[in-house]
């Protein structure tokens, strides 16, 4: 049984499938499973998004956790 990507919405085997959680201050604000392309594409995002701000702040309490 293989459930499909949450981004592509193209079914992922699950042994590829990536699933991701994206945590601030403890707690889960995106959990999404993801083939390995939507992957990428999330991670790289994230760090556009997200560098920029964690430098301006000096630190950030979110966290990314991959399964
Ligand atoms: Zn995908």
């Amino acid at each position: 049984m293989s459930d499909p990507c949450d981004s592509c919405s193209q079914s992922v085997e699950d042994a590829l499938a990536r699933d991701v959680r994206l945590q601030v201050d403890r707690s889960t604000v995106d959990n999404q499973r993801l083939c390995p392309t939507c992957f990428a594409d999330w991670i790289t995002r994230y760090k556009e998004e997200m560098s920029p701000k964690a430098a301006d702040s000096g630190s950030t309490d979110s966290e990314i956790i991959v399964d």
